[in-house]
């Protein structure tokens, strides 16, 4: 079959299929022959003669020099240059992205220190949300001014805090949406088209460039590229691996990166392991509208149930009735087929009339769960096939001091909940529970 041909076969059917297929063909594995690609396991890779030796390292992360990238073999040296199951994984994710390229890495913050290490350099400036994954911030908060790079935290709620903070030394404009873990939605056509406006001006090397971690969303949800984001990351180790078996990150972007990105990754060496490639190859990608569809349906019944609940000051799903945001999510956050795909994570807190109150009464509900409940675990992380509750302000957003998360809309006593597959009546059992225990503490 020829590469038209494939193509047009790929296109033929929904992501959906496609996901549990990948390409229908890859010159990375003997797909002839081999249902499932096999756990590809070699640290190194043995080579004919020099002269092979010598075209596998010209080749590497020379993209311009591979006439058809897709139907050559590559040539295999170094597992941290790359094998055969981060290779397949990594199709298949640009593919989920409808990106051009993807590159792994061993996990999420790999794959963030990835995309701001080759967008900048001294003296440039990133523009990033002013919550942000609590490792994220300190990354931008605590470690690239030590480099030089300069870091502004602006709302980007308000689209135009965007336009206000560009100067000429900006280079990169970063968020979440969903941002973790408020929920809240920014809008991703409105910082594109300001941050577009501002290229006009500005010559082809010095584009600022949007940058979404869509971890939250994965791509079943929303695709931030195709509304006009130029690089999308993930933490792999979250709901496209599934599972919460394995690590690992991904930057999907524009076909030009695609060297930059792999020329990183082998001399930094966030390179991800061929054994998690697989899991998340076999497993995760091809699962996730399967459990993506059913966490969703969940959590919107979950969230109306919390809505609803009188000891809730208030619920950010975007699925919910009484979500505050429901425009922007219904024009970005769609499914494949274009349906509404609001996720499986929840942000909610408990009513106190004090935030310290507030506080309390949100570490008793959590500390009854952890002790009792039998559906919900409290761990961070997110994205697993369990229920999964945190406290945000003293665990994953620690690193963001007390001041400045009142400040930016997290609330002392938030709760993030990430839905699992469970039985939606057995979680909101658990929830129950511990809702009348808090009662009876007070
Ligand atoms: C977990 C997470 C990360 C970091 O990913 P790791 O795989 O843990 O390194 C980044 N962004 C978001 C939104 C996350 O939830």
């Amino acid at each position: 079959m020829s590469k038209k041909e494939r193509e047009i076969r790929e296109q033929r059917y929904s992501m959906e299929s496609n996901l549990i297929y990948g390409k229908s063909y890859t010159p990375k594995w003997d797909f002839e022959h081999h249902l499932i690609p096999p756990i590809s396991s070699s640290a190194t890779f043995r080579l004919d003669n020099v002269q092979r030796g010598a075209q596998g390292f010209l080749e590497y992360a020379h993209s311009d020099d591979m006439i058809d990238q897709e139907a050559k073999k590559p040539i295999y040296i170094y597992d941290r240059l790359g094998e055969p199951n981060k290779d397949m994984l990594e199709e298949n994710l640009a593919f989920a992205e409808r990106g051009d390229i993807a590159v792994t890495f061993a996990t999420g913050m790999g794959a963030i220190s990835a995309i701001f290490g080759i967008l900048t350099l001294s003296g440039d400036q990133i523009i990033a949300h002013s919550i942000l994954y609590g490792c994220t911030y300190s990354l931008l908060k605590n470690w690239y001014p030590r480099y030089k790079i300069d870091v502004e935290f602006v709302n980007m709620l308000d689209p135009e805090e965007v336009r206000k903070a560009i100067t000429p030394k900006t280079k990169v404009v970063y968020f979440e949406t969903p941002v973790n873990p408020t929920l809240e939605l920014i809008d991703i056509t409105e910082i594109v088209s300001i941050v577009k406006e501002a290229n006009k001006t500005r010559n082809p090397e010095n584009q600022i460039r949007v940058v979404i971690d869509n971890t939250f969303s994965t791509p079943f949800c929303q695709r931030p590229l195709e509304l006009g984001a130029d690089f999308v990351i993930h933490s792999l180790t979250k709901n496209i691996g599934g599972y919460g078996t394995d690590m690992g990150g991904v930057v999907v972007g524009p076909a030009w990166s695609r060297d930059w990105l792999l020329l990183y990754r082998k001399d930094f060496g966030a390179a991800l392991g061929p054994k998690s490639a697989w899991n998340i190859l076999v497993y995760g990608l091809p699962t996730l509208p399967l459990r993506l569809r059913r966490q969703q349906e969940t959590a919107t019944t979950i969230s109306d149930y919390l809505c609803n609940h009188e000891d809730v000051s208030y619920v950010n799903y975007p699925g919910a009735k009484c979500f505050k945001q429901t425009e922007i999510a219904r024009k970005q956050m769609v499914d494949y087929d274009g349906n509404m795909a609001p996720g499986s994570m929840i942000y909610f807190s408990i009513k106190g009339d004090t935030p310290e109150e507030r506080r309390r009464r949100g570490e008793e509900f959590i500390n009854y769960l952890a002790s009792k409940a039998y559906t919900i675990t409290l761990a961070v992380s997110l994205g697993n096939i369990r229920t999964l509750i945190e406290h945000p302000g003293s665990m994953t957003h620690s690193a963001i001091p007390a001041e400045e998360q009142v400040k930016e809309g997290m609330d002392p006593g938030g709760i993030r909940l990430s839905v699992g597959l469970e039985k939606p009546e057995d979680i909101i059992k658990d929830l129950q529970a511990a809702f009348e225990e808090i009662k009876v503490a007070v």
